[in-house]
C-alpha cells in the first residue's frame, strides 16, 4: 500500500494538534467524481440532430412543446421557456413593473443571480436571514423587513427544500405584495401537496448543466396566464408576435414593439434537449432519492455531521446534499475537509457563498459578515456533496466510506 506525506495544506497550522495520517493515495483508476454532472442520453442527442436538420432551429414549435410539457410535468396553467433562470426572475421583475425606488425581500443564501437582478432593475435587494434548519428565507424576518416601498419577496427554494409558502404567500397578500418564487432548485418540489410551479406566483427554473434536469442553458418561468402572456412580450424584443407566429405559414410580416424587451427566448436546439430530459427527470429524481437516503443513513448517528433538513409537509427535489461540521468535533474546518475529499478524487461545492460578503453587496450597502449571523455561520461549516443522476451506487458508497474515514482521522 502507497501512502502520501500529509498534505500541509490540509491540516490546521496550529502545532498543538497531533499529526494525523495522510489519506490513502487515490487509486489510479478511480476517475474524479465531480459534485454534480449532466447525463444527457443517445435520445436527446439524436433529438437535438434532428432539430438541426429542419429549417426552424430558434423558438419555434419544440420550445412550444417544451412549455407544455413542462406545464402538464408541474400541473400549472402554461409556462414560458427562455435562456435561463437569470432571465426568468429578471423577466419576472420587469414584467411586474418592479423599477426603482422599489424594495424586494430575499435572502443571502442563495446564487448572485436571484439579487443581481433586483439590481438590474434599479431596486433596492433588503436581505433578511434564514432559518437555521432549512436555510430559506425566515418568514417571521421577512415580515419584520417590509416598508412602504417593498413591492415582492424573492424566495428562494434552497437545496430544493420548499420555502414556507403558507407564510410567505399570507404575508405577501396582506402586504399587497408580489411573490416571484426563485425555483433553480426545486424542479419536482411540492409544498403540502402542490408541485412548485403550479401556483399563481411566478416562479422561475433553471436548466443549467448542474440542475435537476438540463437544457445546456435555459430555464423556465411558470405563473398564471395572464402574467404569462405580458412576460412573453417584456421576454422577445416587446414585440406582440414572436418569430415562429410571423414566419410559419399564414404568418404576418405584421409586429409592434409595445415595450423595449429582452432577447430571452430558448431555441428549438435547447428545447429538443428538455423535452428528452423532462420526460426522463422521474427517473433522475428517483435516483437522486436513493443517493440521498445511502448518504442520510450512513451518516445519521455521526456528531460530526448535521444532515439536510426535511420538513413533514414538502417534497424535496434533492438538488443539492449540503452536509454541515458541528462546531467543535472536528480539528478540521471545512475548507481542509473539501482538500481532504478532493485528493480522494471526491468534488464537493459551497452554496452558497452569502450575497452580503460579496464586495459589490458588502461595500454597497454596508454589510458585516454578521449582518446575517445564520448565513453566515451555516456558510463557514457547509459542503455540498456529490449528488446526481449520473452516480452509480457505488460512487454514493466511496463518498460515504471517504467522509466517514475523514471524520474518524480528525475527532477531537
Ligand atoms: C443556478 C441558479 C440560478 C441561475 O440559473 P441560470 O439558469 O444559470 O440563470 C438562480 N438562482 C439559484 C438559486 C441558482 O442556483
Amino acid at each position: 500500500m502507497t501512502t502520501r506525506p500529509p498534505s500541509s495544506a490540509s491540516v490546521s497550522a496550529d502545532t498543538t494538534i497531533a499529526p494525523s495520517p495522510a489519506p490513502p493515495a487515490p487509486s489510479a483508476q478511480r476517475e474524479f467524481l465531480p459534485f454534480a454532472a449532466p447525463l444527457v442520453g443517445e435520445e436527446e442527442i439524436q433529438e437535438v440532430v434532428e432539430t438541426l436538420r429542419t429549417t426552424w432551429i430558434t423558438t419555434g414549435p419544440k420550445a412550444k412543446r417544451f412549455e407544455q410539457a413542462f406545464a402538464a410535468y408541474v400541473g400549472g396553467p402554461g409556462a414560458l421557456a427562455l435562456s435561463s433562470c437569470t432571465a426568468a426572475l429578471h423577466t419576472a421583475l420587469v414584467t411586474l413593473g418592479i423599477g426603482p425606488g422599489d424594495e424586494v425581500v430575499t435572502t443571502p443564501m442563495t446564487f448572485a443571480a436571484s439579487v443581481n437582478v433586483i439590481e438590474h432593475v434599479g431596486a433596492r435587494p433588503v436581505l433578511v436571514d434564514v432559518e437555521p434548519d432549512t436555510l430559506n428565507i425566515d418568514p417571521a424576518l421577512a415580515a419584520t423587513a417590509l416598508t412602504a416601498r417593498t413591492r415582492a419577496i424573492l424566495p428562494v427554494h434552497y437545496a430544493g427544500h420548499p420555502v414556507n409558502l403558507q407564510l410567505i404567500d399570507e404575508l405577501a397578500s396582506r402586504a399587497g405584495l408580489a411573490v416571484i418564487e426563485d425555483a433553480a432548485h426545486a424542479m419536482s418540489a411540492k409544498y403540502r401537496g402542490r408541485t412548485i410551479g403550479s401556483g399563481s406566483n411566478p416562479a422561475a427554473f433553471s436548466f443549467y448543466p448542474t440542475k435537476n434536469m438540463t437544457t445546456a442553458e435555459g430555464g423556465m418561468l411558470t405563473g398564471d396566464p395572464a402574467f404569462l402572456e405580458r412576460a412573453r412580450t417584456v421576454s422577445l424584443h416587446g414585440m406582440t408576435r414572436d418569430g415562429w407566429s410571423r414566419y410559419d405559414r399564414g404568418g404576418s410580416w405584421y409586429y409592434e414593439v409595445v415595450f423595449p424587451g429582452f432577447k430571452y427566448n430558448m431555441t428549438d436546439v435547447q428545447a429538443a434537449l428538455g423535452l428528452g430530459q423532462l420526460r426522463k427527470l422521474a427517473e433522475f429524481q428517483q435516483r437522486r432519492r436513493t443517493i440521498v437516503q445511502l448518504y442520510n443513513e450512513a451518516f445519521a448517528d455521526q456528531d460530526a455531521l448535521e444532515l439536510p433538513a426535511h420538513r413533514p409537509d414538502i417534497e424535496h427535489a434533492w438538488h443539492l446534499y449540503v452536509l454541515r461540521l458541528r462546531d467543535g468535533v472536528l480539528r478540521i474546518d471545512r475548507d481542509a475537509f473539501i482538500e481532504d475529499l478532493k485528493r480522494r478524487q471526491i468534488g464537493t461545492s459551497v452554496h452558497f457563498i452569502p450575497i452580503h460578503v460579496h464586495p459589490y453587496y458588502r461595500d454597497k450597502y454596508g454589510y458585516r459578515p454578521d449582518s446575517f449571523p445564520v448565513a453566515f455561520t451555516n456558510y463557514r461549516r457547509m459542503l455540498s456533496l456529490p449528488l446526481s443522476p449520473r452516480m452509480t451506487d457505488a460512487d454514493a458508497a466511496y463518498v460515504v466510506s471517504s467522509v466517514l474515514d475523514i471524520v474518524r482521522r480528525y475527532r477531537r
